[in-house]
């Protein structure tokens, strides 16, 4: 039966596909303030105002000179002095010297910096110490040599991180253009299911995945919304899933099993759904449907358009399997929608632990595995960083999830991973 479902590659291309149709649909757009900025998504280019550096800057504390004139070591009269600060000046006369700081202009005619540290200094006159040398060009950075006036230097759709706010602030930004955060719906369904807050009665648990779904979607740039839990029947279902199609991207959770009760695949067809798959081969997580769900669009965020649609993953209960793939496939649909230009899942190579037990390692035919690992992500020189699996009681033992901080990747065609093998991990 299995072999019907597509395989976590096909699975992941298909959502490529729809994430890159979704990244080319119009985005909303708001302001933030640049300290305001990181972690959201650029929509305007960031460039340069003017050169960069806007004018020859000394890195080193020293003397500019000509370096022809320095490497002959005779004494150089100093002819003045610039400190960082001060508008450039010179120039430089010939067979002088100049005295120059670290962020300082240099003089006009001076093509290279000797460090104060390698000089001999004489009654105003200076000389640079042999053996050393020095070229043209050294310890100045040229007008212009990092970037020109009006140069792209950032991208619209680049996920801000502090690299970037320096940069814009740099070029003068003191607020940016970012997309609007879409709005994700988390609509967690189960009879067994109370609120953190209440004290569970005998055969109920804690819903843990609402809070955890939200962790995730703050976490990949969405607005988390969290409906009321649905119960585990068809009224109450539709009555959800009216609602949750205001959103941006539905995720359910629970309910896409095989169960007498697992009653989410047949809401959503009443809805209207059209499905993209309804089982992938991984585990945990085999359950997972994808489908597109047609939107209430006279409240839609994006546009004014009836024909557009929501993304709706329905996501097997199971607090392992939800985030596994949330990770895997509602990453990247979120990070279109958001209207950035990189794409999840984000996978590394490691190293298994020499002491990994064989059969925990196992590979399950047919299935791609993610199973919960927890990586080592400061290696002794020269190696991958270690990984080594949690041991688990299967996709519910939350306890196991939170020892681990990443997902080691089995592939369905391997038999087993050795211990000390090369794998893939997927990072949270
Ligand atoms: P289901 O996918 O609805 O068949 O649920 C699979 C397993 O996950 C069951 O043991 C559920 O009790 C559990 N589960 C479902 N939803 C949640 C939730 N929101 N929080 C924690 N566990 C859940
Ligand atoms: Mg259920």
């Amino acid at each position: 039966m299995s072999s019907a479902l597509p395989s976590y590659e096909q699975a992941a291309a298909l959502v490529a596909g729809i994430a890159a149709q979704v990244r080319t649909q119009p985005h909303r757009i708001e302001r933030a303030e640049l300290a305001a900025a990181a972690g959201r998504i650029l929509a305007q280019p960031i460039c340069a105002d003017r050169d960069q550096p806007p004018f020859s800057r000394s890195t080193r504390d020293g003397f500019a000179c000509r370096a022809a004139d320095a490497s002959r070591h005779a004494f150089l009269q100093l002819a003045g002095a610039t400190r960082a600060g001060d508008p450039p000046s010179g120039p430089l006369p010939p067979g002088a010297a100049w005295e120059i700081m670290t962020g300082a202009p240099i003089p006009a005619d001076a093509d290279a910096v000797i460090m104060i540290e390698y000089v001999e200094l004489a009654s105003g006159r200076v000389r640079l110490l042999p053996p050393c040398k020095v070229s043209e060009g050294e310890n100045v950075v040229a007008q212009g040599a990092q970037a020109r006036k009006g140069d792209e230097l950032i991208p619209a759709g680049t996920a801000i991180a502090f690299a970037h706010i320096a940069c814009a602030a740099e070029c003068g930004y003191s607020a940016l253009d970012v997309f609007v955060r879409p709005r994700v719906a988390i609509l967690t369904t189960g009879d067994e299911l109370v609120s953190v807050e209440s004290a569970p009665a005998a055969g109920q648990i804690r819903n843990s995945n609402a809070p955890m779904l939200a962790a995730l979607v703050a976490t990949a740039g969405g607005e988390p919304w969290l409906l009321p839990t649905a119960s585990d029947n068809a009224h109450a279902l539709d009555r959800s899933l009216a609602e949750a199609a205001q959103a941006d991207l539905l995720l359910i959770s629970g309910g896409v099993s095989a169960g007498k009760f697992d009653l989410v695949e047949p809401a959503l067809a009443r809805a209207g759904a059209k499905f993209h798959f309804t089982g992938v081969r991984i585990q945990p997580g085999k359950p997972l449907v994808f489908a597109e769900l047609p939107c209430n669009s006279a409240v839609n965020s994006h546009t004014q358009e009836g024909a557009r649609t929501i993304p709706v993953f329905g996501l097997p209960g199971n607090p392992i399997s939800s985030a596994v793939t949330f990770l895997l496939f509602g990453v990247p649909v979120l990070a279109a929608l958001a209207g950035s230009i990189e794409s999840g899942p984000r996978f590394v190579l490691a190293q298994l632990k020499n002491e990994t037990d064989r059969a925990a390692a196992a590979a399950k035919p047919g299935l791609t595995r993610f199973l919960p690992a927890s990586g080592q992500f400061n290696p002794a020189a020269g190696q991958l960083p270690q990984v080594a699996l949690v041991p688990w009681h299967g996709s519910g033992d939350l306890a196991a999830l939170a020892r681990s901080n990443c997902f080691l990747v089995i592939p369905e065609d391997v038999h087993a991973l050795e211990p000390g093998a090369i794998v893939r991990i997927l990072l949270p």
